[in-house]
């Protein structure tokens, strides 16, 4: 029995050191196998530490850029109200106390229909006109009016006044009497109609301002401070603009005039027949111009 242990034992041991050499022989002549296999896996390894490397890195770069969005996102929503509570408090100044009501002349279609042309007044007049058009530019007197008055509104109202328009739109239907009443609904305490011009003669240019006179049948009583918010408006209009002065008019056929309970002018801004008015009226930097200078008339009225 021993023997036959032994002989096994040795067997074993034989078979182990066989297996041994049968393996160490495998390593030697699967050298380049194993060293190309070593190769590979320290490339996967490589590999797979640079991919943990890029994506820390990933996460540094989107971290950072993370943090900030997260930091910048409340302000982002915050500061759209408080920029146009800004704004509000830079286009509307404290009020003045003054009420105006600017009526931009004319609108898209006229109105041939007729109405009183004062308060118990016999004689009639179209409710409301068409208007010039511009020679040069072929801009409509109403839209020229408008885009004055829009503007005119803008700057009133930063200088604290508070403002009424007649219209907003070309496409109404207000007639002058309407308009007028408009302004005595708003207790203004003038009211500013912007007009443009218009005659055959294509030579006539400049401003002018129509106001009722003293001999008014209807708003008589209004002719003194109505000239004299005329002259003050005209005055710093030719002034800011280099417009030629054609002077205050005193008109008493206008509807628009007669209705009124409060000072009126109407500023005929300048000729759309005349070439060079036309175009002048119709540039942007030319537009600051006029509407600084009806602004300043108007201050200069209530000071
Ligand atoms: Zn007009």
């Amino acid at each position: 029995m021993k023997k036959i242990f032994l002989a096994g034992a040795l067997l074993f041991l034989a078979v182990v050191a066989a297996l041994f050499i049968v393996s160490a022989k495998a390593d030697f002549f699967s050298g380049d196998h194993q060293a190309s296999s070593r190769i590979k896996k320290d490339v996967i390894e490589r590999m797979s530490a640079q991919k943990e490397e890029e994506k820390a890195s990933d996460q540094e770069e989107q971290e950072p850029q993370e943090k900030p969005a997260e930091i910048k996102r409340p302000p982002v929503e915050e500061q759209p109200p408080k920029k146009q509570k800004d704004m509000s408090e830079d286009t509307k100044a404290e009020s003045n106390g003054h009420i105006v009501v600017i009526d931009p002349g004319h609108q898209r279609q006229g109105d041939s229909h007729l109405e009183p042309n004062g308060p118990g007044s016999r004689e009639k007049k179209a409710r409301v006109t068409g208007g010039t058009r511009g020679t040069q530019t072929g801009i409509y007197e109403y839209e020229l009016n408008l885009t004055i008055g829009l503007a005119l509104r803008e700057e009133l109202e930063a200088r604290g006044y508070t403002v009424y328009m007649t219209r907003e739109t070309h496409d109404v239907n207000i007639s002058n009497m309407e308009r007028a009443k408009f302004a005595n609904e708003k207790h203004a305490d003038i009211s500013v109609r912007i007009h443009a011009n218009g005659a055959e003669n294509h030579s006539a240019k400049g401003a002018c301002v129509l106001v009722p006179s003293a001999s008014n049948r209807f708003v008589s009583d209004l002719a003194g401070d109505s000239k004299r918010l005329g002259q003050k408006i005209l005055s710093c209009y030719c002034d800011a603009t280099g417009m030629v002065n054609q002077g205050i008019q005193e008109n008493d056929t206008m509807t628009g005039i007669n209705w009124c309970e409060m000072p009126v002018a109407i500023l005929e801004m300048g000729y759309m027949t005349n070439a060079k008015d036309d175009v002048n009226m119709s540039q942007d930097d030319f537009q600051k111009k006029m509407v600084q200078g009806i602004a300043n008339g108007i201050d200069q009225y209530f000071e």
